[in-house]
This record gives C-alpha cells, sequence and structure tokens, in this order.
C-alpha cells in the first residue's frame, strides 16, 4: 500500500477566493526558490498551493501574511484533506436528509442482498418501523466465492428506488466496479465501497468523481492509517462526503468471523474529521454478537451502524447467520434508545 511511511509532512495553503492573479505565483515561486516542490489543485472550487515536504525543504514562513493566502495548514500525516489538521470541526454527511456526523446515532439496516420484492420490502417495512433511518441491501456483491451469488444487478437497484418511494428511507448499496459507479449513484443515497475494495485506487478515484455521498469501509488487513490514505483518494478528487465504516479485521481469533477493532472509532475520529461507523454484522459474522456490538458502538462513541436485518434469515442467499430477523432488530432498537438517553 502505498502509504509514505518516511513522514508525509506537507504543507497545504489556501488561497483566498479573492487572491489578485499573481499572489498563487508568488507563493509557489517562494516554495520552489526553497527547494520544495510545489503543486496546485483545486478543491471544492477553492485554488490551494500543496508542497511535500518531506525533506524540510518547506521554509517555516509566516504564509499567511503573503497577499491572497486565507489559511496555511501543516499536516504531519500521508492524508492531508481527511485528516484533524486540516480541519478542526467535524464533517456532516447528509444522506437524502439523514445526517450523519451530527452528534446522534444513525441506524442503517436492511439485507446484506436484495434478492426480492417481497424480501426487500419485508425487510424495509420492519426497519422502518424499529426506526432505522437509512435502508441498506446490495445489488452488486463482491463474493468470496465467483460461484456465490453476485446480486440482482441493475434489477436490484430498481427494487430499492421502489423501496425508497415507498418506506421514505433513503439506501445505501455497493458499488464493485469503477464502470458502475454512474448507475450506482444515479440511484442511490449514498455509495459503499466495500472492505474487499478499500484500495481499489480506480474505484475510489471514480467515487471522489461524483457527487453521491460515499461509505468507506475499512479493509479486513488494513492499518487505520491505509484506510484513511484510501478515503484521501476519494477526497482528493472532490468528494468530500464521505463516512467511514468499521467492520473487523482478520485476526488470528477464529470465533468471529472478524475481530471488530473497537479502538479504531475514537483513534479514527481522532485522526480524521470524517464521521464514523460501525458495522457489527459483518464484524462478528453472529447474530447473536450484533446487539453487544452495536451497544459497543453506540458507548464508544461511533456515529451509528449498519445492521444486516432479514425477513427469514434462515432462507438468507448471503450473511443469513448474521443476520438479525425483524423482532430482534426492533429489540435492538429499544436498547439503542435507553443507552442512548443514559449516555
Ligand atoms: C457488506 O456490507 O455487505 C459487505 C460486503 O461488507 P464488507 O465489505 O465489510 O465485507
Ligand atoms: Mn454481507
Amino acid at each position: 500500500m502505498a502509504s509514505n511511511r518516511n513522514g508525509g509532512r506537507s504543507l497545504i495553503i489556501i488561497m483566498s477566493p479573492e487572491a489578485a492573479p499573481g499572489d498563487q505565483e508568488r507563493v509557489l515561486e517562494r516554495l520552489r526558490s526553497g527547494g520544495a516542490e510545489a503543486e496546485v489543485s483545486t478543491l471544492a472550487g477553492r485554488d490551494l498551493v500543496v508542497a511535500a515536504d518531506d525533506a524540510g525543504a518547506v521554509p517555516p514562513l509566516a504564509w499567511e501574511a503573503f497577499p491572497g493566502v486565507e489559511r496555511a495548514v501543516v499536516l504531519n500525516a500521508p492524508f492531508r484533506f481527511v485528516s484533524r489538521d486540516y480541519q478542526a470541526g467535524r464533517t456532516v454527511v447528509e444522506v437524502g436528509g439523514v445526517q450523519i456526523g451530527a452528534g446522534g446515532f444513525t441506524v442503517i439496516a436492511g439485507p446484506c442482498a436484495v434478492e426480492s420484492r417481497e424480501q426487500l420490502f419485508a425487510a424495509a417495512a420492519a426497519v422502518q418501523a424499529a426506526g432505522a433511518s437509512i435502508l441498506r441491501g446490495d445489488a452488486f456483491k463482491p463474493r468470496t466465492s465467483p460461484y456465490s451469488f453476485q446480486g440482482l444487478g441493475r434489477a436490484g437497484l430498481d427494487l430499492l428506488v421502489e423501496a425508497r418511494e415507498r418506506f421514505g428511507l433513503p439506501f445505501v448499496a455497493e458499488v464493485v466496479d469503477p464502470r458502475d459507479v454512474e448507475q450506482v449513484a444515479g440511484c442511490a443515497d449514498l455509495i459503499r465501497i466495500g472492505s474487499r475494495n478499500m484500495s481499489n485506487f480506480t474505484l475510489l478515484a471514480e467515487a471522489g468523481r461524483q457527487p453521491r455521498p460515499v461509505m468507506l469501509k475499512r479493509g479486513f488487513t488494513a492499518t487505520i492509517e491505509e484506510w484513511l490514505d484510501a478515503a484521501e483518494y476519494i477526497y482528493k478528487e472532490g468528494n468530500s462526503h464521505i463516512v467511514l465504516c468499521e467492520r473487523g479485521i482478520r485476526t488470528f481469533e477464529p470465533q468471529t468471523r472478524n475481530t471488530l477493532d473497537i479502538s479504531a472509532v475514537p483513534v479514527a475520529q481522532a485522526l480524521s474529521h470524517l464521521p464514523v461507523m460501525v458495522d457489527p454484522s459483518h464484524s462478528s459474522g453472529r447474530r447473536d454478537l450484533v446487539a453487544p456490538l452495536t451497544l459497543a458502538a453506540l458507548a464508544v462513541g461511533a456515529d451509528g451502524v449498519m445492521v444486516d436485518v432479514h425477513p427469514a434469515p434462515e432462507t438468507a442467499l448471503v450473511d443469513g447467520a448474521q443476520a438479525l430477523p425483524p423482532e430482534e432488530f426492533a429489540s435492538l432498537m429499544r436498547r439503542v434508545r435507553s443507552l442512548a438517553a443514559a449516555l
């Protein structure tokens, strides 16, 4: 993974919208004359001068005193725009009218995969009645075996759009192929990049070039820094609406499908301004652990959870062992509400 372990120090100079022609060149010239490598980029309509400073070539000047400069930020991590140094205040991501990261605990729920209209609608009705605010359901599934059910594709997306209209819930769906980003983003309120694709840099960049918010799951062998580097790939292309999702990492422990790295939540929140959610279903792979891990996520300060719910888990085509039946999900939501009130 291409993260820079030799420091990754950099300087970002944010030009003022009122900068005069020539202001930017003056900054660039000053940086380059000291031997620093600097380039100009544009993010959210703002011009930035970005200089890598691994070699300590950036002179410690009062950059804010240069004409046309609004703010200068020194960053000590390889990731830049997603870091707390770049933005001190927390990012709030809006998903079809639902806010993630605004201080509440957002619950996303629904089936792992869309299997049929009956299955999706039964799940959507149940999670809506229990109080979830976003529906999940995938039309494209990244499966470990090429012989496993791969999802309904376009037909699955159409069903999700129907479910949104019928139940009034925005939805998240996974995109596994850069060629499908436009299609999935054209339907979903939040597009998701899964654990297996966290380092698919073409997919990350494609997701960064479209306007829908993106949920980025942590790769199951990725460090927190590599995860944030992956988020940087999205942000750098101009999309700042990113939700991180911890989903467990692969360890030597076979009792659970993965090991939920609960400490990754406060660590990622300290390093980054992006909201951090938890997937208790994929991290444990076990229905009996979904409730305790959800409550742990709430207690540790996560911005929400994404939970697998299936109307008849024993018949699920994907991940039935970890899906909650509707009544268990409703009971979990009651416990979430009382713990949230106690906190
Ligand atoms: C999922 O959420 O359905 C999924 C495939 O999860 P992950 O990418 O975390 O394995
Ligand atoms: Mn799944």
